[in-house]
């Protein structure tokens, strides 16, 4: 019997957006300020998951976030894709938290809302990658735990089978519920949202729990609850430019070996007998 899927969702910026991300040099956090965002990729596949298994086993699908308030149109995306409920975990002492912090504050939402019998975050995010917090999740909830799941399916509470990708294989695994899963993008093809799922979810629950709403250890939370304090962050000076080349095939070949070498490289002619080539 499944009553609770919870869904994690993180926001990431548009990646159509990134030359606008600065970085605060006496802070050392990233300016995402007025950056549209957009839910990090690998979590619409666990949101898909989620919804796939609700309607085998049924239960309720929950989107939950620790972001800022801007992300309710994240979630509202979720809900429209066919999430039941949506829970955004938002206060200002969240801000400046590690993946320590930030995977402690999502487990005590998931505490707020009644507990999960399965979790499913995405393995890792697009922007900052680390893939820690899924497992991390696990940790705090002291439920099993696995990651980078390429296949997943549930005969019951007692007998679910989990397929996780490892570098040239995958390996199979037999597990309980209650559990933490991240997902790849090869579990499934997240569906298409439609005209009537975007009304729906205007009428969907969903509230806002701030730190005061969560039964937390404040010194566990924001930055001065991260453990991990950035080092040397700066704006790469990056000058890039574009030119566009015209001209047949062999002219574009001269006319970029004429660039490479006008910058310095060096690029030696050779001949194998057959064909006149070049190598670096
Ligand atoms: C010292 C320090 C200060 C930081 N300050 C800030 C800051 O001020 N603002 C800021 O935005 N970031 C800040 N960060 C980055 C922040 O810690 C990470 O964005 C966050 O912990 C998630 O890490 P990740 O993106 O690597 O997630 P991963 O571990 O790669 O994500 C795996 C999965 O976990 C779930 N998940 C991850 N994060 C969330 C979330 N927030 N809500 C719901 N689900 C989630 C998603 O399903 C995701 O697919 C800071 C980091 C450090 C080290």
């Amino acid at each position: 019997m499944i009553n609770h899927i919870v869904v994690c969702i993180k926001p990431i910026p548009d990646p159509e957006y990134y030359h606008q991300i600065t970085i605060d040099p006496v802070k050392k956090t990233i300016q995402r300020e007025g950056i549209p965002t957009i839910i990090n990729p690998e979590d619409r596949h666990a949101l898909e998951e989620a919804l796939r298994i609700r309607e085998k086993h049924g239960g309720k699908v929950i989107l939950t976030s620790m972001a800022p308030p801007s992300a309710q149109t994240n979630l509202l995306e979720g809900l429209a894709m066919g999430a039941d409920e949506a829970y955004l975990l938002s206060d200002r002492r969240f801000a400046g938290a590690d993946t320590l912090a930030t995977s402690y504050v999502l487990a005590k939402g998931i505490e707020k809302i009644g507990g999960a019998d399965l979790v499913i975050t995405g393995t890792q995010t697009g922007d900052g990658a680390t893939a820690q917090v899924s497992s991390q999740l696990g940790e705090w909830l002291c439920v099993p735990h696995l990651w980078n799941v390429m296949e997943y399916y549930i005969e019951s509470v007692d007998e679910v089978f989990v397929k996780t990708r490892v570098e040239n294989g995958y390996l199979e695994w037999k597990a309980t519920l209650p559990m933490v899963i991240g997902v790849t993008r090869e579990i499934n093809k997240p569906r298409l949202i439609s005209v009537m799922g975007v009304m729906k979810a205007k009428k969907k629950p969903y509230a806002v729990y701030t730190a005061d709403d969560l039964d937390l250890d404040p010194s566990r939370i924001g930055f001065e609850g991260s453990p991990t304090q950035p080092g040397e962050v700066f704006t790469p000076d990056i000058k890039r430019s574009c030119e566009l080349v015209k001209g047949t095939g062999e002219e574009l070949v001269h006319t970029l070996l004429a660039k490479l070498r006008e910058r310095g490289i060096q690029i030696e002619s050779y001949s194998d007998g057959c064909q006149a080539g070049v190598r670096e």
